[in-house]
């Protein structure tokens, strides 16, 4: 495998046989260290006094907001990380004779994060869908906030039509309609025991299966591969990377240690290697024509996040749900990546600057960041405040600028024994079923804390435990 000779992060304990790695300096270390920590300050302070405003502002809209019989409609589609964000700041600060109404067609937020493990291990898939109830609780005024659990079929100058033929007027609109991916990256039932279903389907297919390939080496590819190896330790597991690293997408010191974590679990790692699932999902043939049997093929195919499928199912890779927008406006959606095009305070951008009521954040608009949850948290506060400053009568002028270090962080887990290098120590936690109980599981056990592009510049620290 083409592993570099040396290696900047931290000391590894368990490294593979023939892996060689050489801990950087102690100066490099602090160097990196201090960097990092500046680095972080840079973001968090602001980041911070952007919370306690956005506090301070629902305390004083519980007091001041009034529901009114008729108000004036700010419509979300679209319930997911950018939805929920967006329509919950915003229900805490709108004005009276305003509400913010939340369109989301599943009837429980889908935690897609936890789709990989709980498409490979045993009983908390449940937890996978949290009720809107939680994830919008908090100190949101009764009348501001309403959420339909419906399809969004239509969209026209005022109104957003429900695929039930519902209609509902907007005074100002967010599209947050993510993309789609076929199951298992994202479940087809719109509710929790349908989808919890799925997922113990996938659950059943691993539990038969002896020899299991994945194609895919991304994040996903990776997660699956090394939780059916940490679980399953007499499964084989063979992960198919195109090229000649693991997560092509990420900084270099990661994929390095991801390598040699995958290797020590036992996967077999093969590089520039592009078979295809053959039909049946129990075989996988490579571009000269030869094949190699499995008892199960899961195909994983690398867009910017999971395309997981089982080869069974249909292979339709992701596309993002910019069609609401691209049948009402074509002229706002890129003709490269399907995508709504926005300017960088998340209007749609249209050559005559009409329809600025209209606003898209998240994976289903153009916006030169990163396709994951702090962008998209980050997106959903800059649309808040220029949404609320247009309300006010003044100009929407808070602008995007990605910070990719930060809002393309991953948390990632590689086998059920995670291992992190933290101080020149490996520290493996042993007890991670425990934690699985809660559904923010992947939050709470030990994680790999990564940074997108660094570009290698920086030793990679990498953090387990604690709060993230
Ligand atoms: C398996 C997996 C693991 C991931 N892991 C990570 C990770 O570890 N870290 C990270 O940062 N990112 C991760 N991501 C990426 C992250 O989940 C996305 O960047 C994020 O979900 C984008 O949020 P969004 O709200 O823009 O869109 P989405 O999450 O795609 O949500 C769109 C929502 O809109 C709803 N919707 C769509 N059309 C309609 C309609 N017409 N009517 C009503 N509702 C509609 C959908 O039901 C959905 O709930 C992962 C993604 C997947 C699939």
């Amino acid at each position: 495998m083409a592993l570099p000779k040396t290696l900047d992060v931290t000391a590894i304990e368990t490294k593979p046989a023939g892996v060689h790695v050489q801990a950087p300096s102690r100066l490099a270390r602090w160097t990196d260290g201090t960097r990092i920590i500046l680095k972080l300050l840079s973001i968090l302070l602001p980041h911070s006094f952007h919370l306690l405003n956005l506090r301070l502002t629902a305390a004083r809209h519980d007091r001041t907001y009034k529901a009114v019989p008729s108000p004036k409609n700010i419509v979300v589609i679209g319930g997911s990380f950018a939805g929920v964000k967006a329509a919950g700041w915003l229900a805490n600060a709108v004005p009276t004779g305003y509400r913010v109404v939340l369109i989301e067609k599943n009837s429980h937020f889908n935690y897609w994060f936890a789709f990989p493990r709980y498409s490979v291990i045993k009983g908390y898939e449940e937890g996978a869908f949290i009720p809107y109830e939680d994830i919008l609780a908090g100190p949101i005024k009764k009348g501001s906030l309403l959420r339909v659990q419906a399809e969004a079929a239509d969209v026209t100058d005022k109104q957003v039509v429900l695929a039930n033929g519902e209609a509902m007027e907007y005074e100002y609109l967010v599209i947050a309609t993510g993309s789609s991916q076929p199951p298992p990256a994202k479940m087809k039932s719109l509710d929790r025991e349908g989808a919890a279903g799925e997922l113990r389907a996938n659950q059943g297919r691993i539990a038969a299966a002896k020899r299991i390939a994945v194609i895919g080496s991304g994040a996903v590819g990776v997660e699956v591969a090394s939780d059916i190896k940490g679980y399953f330790p007499d499964k084989a597991v063979t992960l198919f990377s195109s090229r000649d690293v693991v997560m092509p997408s990420f900084a270099p010191k990661l994929r390095t240690h991801v390598a040699s974590r995958l290797e020590h679990l036992g996967v077999d790692l093969r590089y520039h290697a592009r078979p295809r699932a053959l039909e049946g999902g129990k075989a996988v043939q490579f571009p000269d024509g030869t094949t190699e049997e499995f008892d199960l093929v899961v195909s994983y195919r690398l867009s910017q996040w999971a395309h997981l499928i089982f080869a069974q199912l249909p292979c339709t890779g992701q596309s993002p749900n910019s069609g609401l927008i691209g049948s009402f406006l074509p002229e706002a959606i890129s003709k490269q990546t399907g995508r709504i095009l926005v300017k960088p305070n998340f209007q749609l951008k249209l050559a005559d600057h009409a329809y600025q009521n209209i606003f898209a954040l998240g994976d289903v608009a153009e916006h030169g960041g990163p396709r994951m949850a702090r962008a998209v948290y980050v997106q959903a506060g800059i649309v808040r405040d220029n949404l609320l400053q247009m309300i006010k009568g003044g100009s929407p002028s808070k602008e995007y600028k990605p910070e990719i270090w930060m809002e393309g962080a991953i948390q990632l887990t590689v086998g059920k024994v995670c291992s992190a290098p933290r101080r020149g120590e490996v520290r493996e936690l042993a007890d991670s079923d425990r934690m699985n109980r809660s559904h923010t599981c992947l939050v709470r056990m030990a994680r790999i804390c990564c940074f997108l592009v660094l570009g290698g510049q920086m030793t990679l620290r990498l953090s387990m435990g604690g709060g993230w």
